[in-house]
């Protein structure tokens, strides 16, 4: 078992209680990892030292903060196998494919590192003869960060980058169920040159009490939050009290639209990707398919080969494509989705149940014979199950759709693009793909609207939410 202990003031300390949280690790349901599980006093002495350090660190050059960062990024890409390897052990993604978002949380220390170098305010001509007014960006504060358990490394990593680049101090909370990760990234970040002790503060608890704590502590000026929409709701309400600044990354059902012109190869590919890796535990796979009556039984045929191709198993394992679900709850809750939907009448493709007798696996599932009222079809479900249904009418699939309480992200896929384009313009979602699903990257900005959140992650869009405005006016009368 990995024990580790959190980080607050450039220390590493035990919760005050000396309680404990443990980890589990989701392929053989052994336990991994023991961390501390902080409470009231924890949280006020990380948001003591957060607000302690943010004169020092929000007065540093900028070329100073983009030093900091771009070391980070080197360490993180240094120990990137390392880092997959727990990944692998904690969360259930397979090591092999665990590198790609442990380089994408390096490189995005790294665009923050540009970005930190780039923070500027604007000039506005007045209409008033002999006044100027400016406005300056200037960083929040003392920011809380509470981050998911579906891409731990990546999303906090993510996160403390945008925040720390633009001169804000910040308390993080890995998601409990896989805080040995957390603690990781705390160790890289704590172990650069020239970041001063309080900057980062890592504490680690459950998201009812340590994250409701931090979320309403008056000593924090805004929240940045990725997790369910539910969480988030509690989340807004305990930042409300004292206004606090919120940005929003929420949940998602997202509909792929697939029209008889569409690249197949390209669209099997990117699809079945997203649906399958990371068991489908991410905010942006693809949630609900409408796939062109015309084409419909070939994408079916061979969506179901890409299923039968996945190999479930060991994550550490080179030839493991798909890792266990993060948790026994997690997996409990995908498999009632799954029964849910044969109990409604939905045609059961392939998949369906658990893997093994061992661990939280479950098998990739794909679903037709979808209705609109079907609880698949309208829930995010967050696994590895494809919900198929056909369309050939456009004004019709866009209506079902825009028809779901979230907005976050969508793809179209077709040769004409000028099509796409237009139809995209009508999604009620924050962002849309098009021959891609899922395009996500350093620089550019990621976030929904309607229930799946408020505000971007990612680009400059997303270093934005992390600074104020503040508005200048100067008097040139003489
Ligand atoms: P969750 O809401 O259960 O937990 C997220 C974090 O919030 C964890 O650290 C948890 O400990 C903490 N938390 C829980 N209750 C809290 C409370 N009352 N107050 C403060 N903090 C609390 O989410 P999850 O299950 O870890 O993640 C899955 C969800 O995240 C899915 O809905 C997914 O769509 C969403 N997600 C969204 C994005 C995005 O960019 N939009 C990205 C990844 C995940």
């Amino acid at each position: 078992m990995i024990s580790k202990k959190m980080l607050i003031n450039g220390e590493w300390v035990d919760a005050v209680s000396g309680e404990t949280l443990t980890t589990v690790n989701p392929a053989t349901e052994d336990v991994f990892g023991e961390v501390p599980s902080s409470d009231k006093e924890d949280v006020d002495r990380a948001v003591a030292a957060a607000r302690a350090a943010f004169p020092e660190w929000s007065a540093k050059p900028q070329e100073y903060r983009s030093n900091v960062l771009n070391q980070i990024a080197a360490k993180i890409r240094a120990q990137a196998g390392e880092i997959a390897h727990l990944a692998a052990q904690e969360h259930g993604m397979p090591e092999k494919l665990g590198f790609g978002p442990t380089m994408g949380a390096a490189g995005n220390f790294e665009m923050a590192a540009v970005y930190a170098r780039a923070t500027g305010g604007e000039l506005i001509k007045s209409v008033k003869t002999n006044v100027m007014y400016c406005f300056d960006r200037v960083p929040i504060g003392v920011c809380a960060l509470i981050i998911p358990w579906n891409l731990p490394f990546f999303l906090m990593a993510q996160k403390i980058a945008l925040c720390i680049s633009m001169g804000n101090t910040c308390v993080v909370k890995p998601p409990s169920i896989n805080s040995v990760i957390g603690l990781k990234l705390a160790e890289i970040v704590d172990s650069v040159e020239g970041l001063p002790k309080g900057v980062v503060n890592v504490i680690t608890g459950p998201g009812g009490r340590t994250g409701n704590l931090l979320a309403s502590h008056p000593g924090v000026d805004a929240v940045g939050f990725t997790g369910s929409t539910e969480t988030g709701v509690s989340i807004m309400k305990a930042a409300a009290p004292t206004i606090k600044k919120v940005v929003m990354e929420l949940g998602g059902k997202n509909p792929a639209i697939i029209f008889p012109d569409a690249p197949m190869h390209l669209a099997l590919e990117s699809l079945g990707h997203h649906q399958f890796f990371n068991c489908g535990q991410a905010c942006g796979s693809p949630g609900r398919y409408y796939v062109h009556k015309s084409i419909f039984d070939e994408f079916v045929t061979r969506l179901t080969e890409v299923a039968k191709k996945q190999v479930i198993g060991d994550p550490t394992a080179p030839e493991t494509t798909m890792g266990p679900m993060v948790s026994a709850e997690h997996a409990g809750k995908v498999m009632s989705y799954i029964e849910s939907g044969i109990n409604e009448g939905a045609n059961l493709v392939i998949g369906g149940k658990r893997h093994g007798d061992k661990g939280f696996f479950i098998e990739p599932t794909i679903f037709t014979d979808v209705k609109e009222d079907m609880m698949i079809y309208r829930d995010e479900i967050f696994g590895p199950v494809a919900v198929i249904t056909t369309w050939d009418d456009e004004d019709e699939v866009l209506r079902r759709a825009n028809d779901n309480t979230y907005g976050l992200t969508a793809s179209i896929w077709t040769t004409n693009i000028a099509h796409a384009l237009k139809l995209g313009r009508r999604l009620t979602v924050g962002t849309f793909s098009v021959n891609g699903h899922n395009l996500i990257a350093p620089e550019a900005p990621w976030g929904g609207v309607r229930e799946s959140g408020i505000g971007k992650e990612g680009g400059w869009q997303g270093v934005l939410e992390y600074t104020e405005q503040k508005m200048i006016t100067i008097n040139l009368d003489e």
